[in-house]
């Protein structure tokens, strides 16, 4: 098949009916990134941002995309690496991530749940009593957690992250079927419901790109990311919202964006339920917390309990 240009096309965008040559795709998902940075107002000059990575696919294209992008402006970028202590499969990550920042000549600064919270996530999960607690429930808040932290020492007015097309129309999906609408609020480009100066607004360039493009982008520029999958993945309820949206995707093209959009349209009446909602401090650890004691006090304190005698 050939590109609208006349060369060989290396992808079609099913639910446009597109064929893209290498150079046409790789511009295309530039531009929409760009779009969606200008559209909700992503970058301005004076930022600091710190960029969350792992050494994947999506969170290496973040970084890539905006250094490329802040070339020449005045904005600062450094990323930040969580290591959650995941054998066999955070450390091939973390050597991706060091190589990329090295090349790019990007500061990169660590942090680990066996640093913060005295232990790796393997070790979380082997001791765990209830075994309904998944390891992507005590992943999440405390991932969460540890780069908002480090964020914020690093003096970051805003934190991105890797989130792609995918990843937001399976959080819709689950925050939907949860219930939870404050989590939903949250979603979009620029996420941050409760001014706090606690909280980093955490940013999404790649949101309007599906994941298959990401990887597709990836590969044709030769960045070199981690590609495997967390051994946990499978065992997280995101993981069946995912296969389900997929197999809509593959029957009903265009499926992931229709998620989206709906949900962008809805956000500005949901948003004003919210609105001058504060948040309060935790008892514990005196970090913003909705309730007296915070999931992570509370996710610590359950390990601590798993571990007595
Ligand atoms: Fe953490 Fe779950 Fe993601 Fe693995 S799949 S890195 S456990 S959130």
């Amino acid at each position: 098949m050939k590109c609208f240009c006349g060369d060989r096309a290396v992808f079609y965008r099913r639910f446009e009916g597109v064929h893209l040559c290498r150079e046409h795709f790789l511009k295309s998902v530039e531009k929409r990134v760009r779009k969606t940075i200008r559209t909700s107002k992503l970058l301005e000059e004076g930022d600091r941002i710190a960029v969350g990575i792992s050494g994947g696919k999506d969170s290496l294209l973040t970084l890539y995309l905006l250094d490329k992008i802040a070339k020449g402006r005045n904005i600062k970028l450094q990323a930040i690496l969580i290591d959650e202590g995941v054998r066999g499969y955070r450390p091939k990550g973390k050597m991706k991530a060091k190589k990329f920042c090295k090349a790019h000549g990007i500061l990169l600064t660590t942090a680990s749940f066996k640093e913060e919270y005295g232990r790796t996530l393997d070790r979380i999960v082997k001791g765990r009593k209830d075994k309904s607690l998944k390891a992507c429930t005590y992943c999440g808040v405390f991932r969460r957690n540890l780069l908002n932290k480090t964020a914020r020492k690093l003096k970051a007015n805003k934190l991105a992250i890797g989130h792609n097309l995918d990843d937001e129309a399976q959080s819709i999906m689950a925050n939907h079927i949860r219930g939870d609408l404050l989590r939903q609020v949250r979603i979009g480009a620029k996420a941050l419901v409760v001014e706090d100066k606690r909280f980093i607004p955490r940013i999404k360039p790649l949101r309007d790109i599906p994941e298959k493009e990401t990887a597709l982008y990836v590969m044709l520029k030769g960045i070199n990311a981690d590609f495997s999958e967390c051994p946990y993945a499978e065992e997280s309820f995101r993981w069946e919202i995912r296969h389900l949206i997929n197999r809509l995707e593959d029957k009903y093209p265009g499926t992931k964006y229709s998620i989206v959009r709906s949900l962008d349209r809805l956000l500005p009446t949901l948003k004003k339920s919210f609105r001058g909602a504060r948040i309060g401090t935790c008892k514990k650890c005196k970090e913003p917390s909705s309730s007296e004691i915070c999931k992570v006090c509370l996710l610590r304190k359950e390990i601590q309990d798993n571990n007595k005698v």
